[in-house]
């Protein structure tokens, strides 16, 4: 029962009370005197009187209830309207989205104009145009799509993130900083995903010292599983730092904190070439070929072998080279890099008897290796007239590279001549390796099983 129903029928109540209490007083007047415009006069009794108004009472409550049920029914009517425009509208965003995830990206943006023609301020609506509109490379129209969504509701997480989406593939990096800066401070923001965004903007800022302290704060929240890789970026940045402060003034410093990162990651090449360039740059040539060595070691990457041997070649000592490399293939017998490296450093100095077993020892077992092939057919046209074969090889020297050690990024594939510590196209730290491709990893090292001695 409502709480007009109940008023209703109080007032009912007292009403019929207040007729049995005129009926039965005497004192009541019995009649009302009516002059009805002057003219006529009547005489009513008064429960006349009282049950006429009663009537009329009814008949107005009856009207009343009449217009205000047909009021309710046009509300009914029109939110029911409105509710059918909402879900319609609603279908059709969807309709759109459908249209962006599967490509079909003018149909998308027609629908969204379609959307936002019924209602101009749908912030889902607005910024899936912007994002439509950034795909196609429309970046100033999306911009102004999702600025618009942040005028209206300033901190709509969606439209800040389509715009730090637009302004970071514009490398507009301040713009994207102070974006990503508001996504970190609502509630729902994916914050160790915008962190690493951050990160990321940093780097391409050079700003390492900014990066190095967001990352430390990623590697804090970061997941178990994905801690070795944060750990790993890390490292590339201190490195990164170091490194740029050596192009600066090789200080002391620089030395500590390229072994602390060595002893961090004992597979991170540019530690160890930095820290051999260091020891160069201050002519402590011993700490310099310790440091090589060990890389190689650590890691059997070439650019210490081609690095130790343009270093004994560059300070002019030939026989300790000789030595070094006789040293290094006996400690790593199967590693075809250090006795390649022997045999053409006895090559160089004309030792040719040695040069050629050595380069018997090494077997291709690939078709044709035209390194190979060259230093056997040197070793091999010893005995001729050696002006000769000196042009020969002249010539064939100018036609090819010998034993080209190219790299490569493992990260992007981009391809070097020469071993850098970062890729120059990716940017990605310690991934310039030996190009897979190269005729060294098809080279391999005769095995020599020493005589079996009975007693
Ligand atoms: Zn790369």
């Amino acid at each position: 029962m409502s709480f007009k129903n109940i008023i209703s029928f109080t007032l009912v109540i007292i009403f019929i009370l207040f007729i049995l209490l005129i009926a039965y007083n005497n004192d009541v007047p019995v009649a009302v005197n009516f002059k009805f415009l002057g003219v006529k006069e009547f005489t009513v009794p008064v429960s006349a009187v009282m049950v006429a108004s009663f009537l009329i009472g009814l008949l107005v409550a009856f009207i009343w209830s009449l217009i205000s049920t047909a009021v309710q029914s046009i509300e009914t009517l029109t939110t029911k309207k409105r509710v059918k425009a909402k879900n319609e509208l609603m279908l059709l965003y969807q309709e759109g989205l459908h249209d962006l995830l599967r490509g079909n990206y003018h149909q998308a943006e027609d629908i969204f104009k379609r959307v936002l023609k019924t209602d101009p301020k749908d912030l889902k609506a607005l910024t899936a145009m912007g994002n439509v509109l950034r795909i196609q490379s429309k970046n100033h129209e999306a911009e102004e799509y999702h600025l618009k969504a942040l005028l209206i509701e300033d901190n709509y997480l969606p439209a800040l993130e389509g715009l730090f989406t637009d302004y970071i593939s514009k490398n507009k990096w301040v713009l994207a900083k102070n974006t990503a800066e508001k996504i970190l401070m609502h509630n729902d923001a994916d914050v160790p995903r915008y962190k690493k965004e951050l990160v990321k903007i940093y780097i391409a800022e050079k700003d390492w010292d900014e990066a190095i302290e967001i990352q430390n704060e990623v590697i804090k929240k970061a997941e178990k599983e994905n801690k070795k890789e944060e750990q790993n970026l890390l490292t590339c940045l201190e490195y990164q730092k170091i490194a740029e402060q050596f192009e600066k003034e090789p200080i002391k410093d620089i030395e500590r904190k390229l072994k602390k990162i060595i002893e961090t990651d004992k597979s991170f090449v540019p530690a160890y070439t930095k820290l051999a360039d260091y020891y160069i740059h201050e002519e402590d040539f011993a700490n310099a070929f310790k440091t090589l060595n060990d890389g190689y070691i650590a890691t059997r990457e070439p650019v210490f072998i081609q690095r130790i041997e343009t270093l004994y070649i560059d300070t002019n000592q030939p026989d300790d080279a000789i030595e070094y490399f006789k040293r290094l293939t006996e400690k790593l017998p199967n590693d075809v890099l250090p006795v390649f490296t022997l045999g053409k450093l006895y090559y160089k100095f004309e030792m040719l008897d040695q040069a050629n077993s050595i380069f018997e020892r090494i077997q291709a077992e690939v078709a044709y290796s035209p390194t190979l092939e060259y230093y056997i057919a040197k070793s091999d046209s010893k005995q001729e007239n050696l002006e000769n074969s000196i042009d020969r090889l002249k010539e064939i020297i100018r036609h090819s590279n010998i034993l080209d050690i190219t790299y490569q990024c493992t990260s992007c594939g981009h391809r070097t001549q020469t071993w850098v510590d970062r890729c120059p196209k990716c940017g990605c730290w310690n991934c310039v390796k030996l190009n897979p491709e190269n005729e060294l990893n098809e080279l391999k090292v005769k095995q020599i099983t020493p005589p079996r001695i009975d007693y």
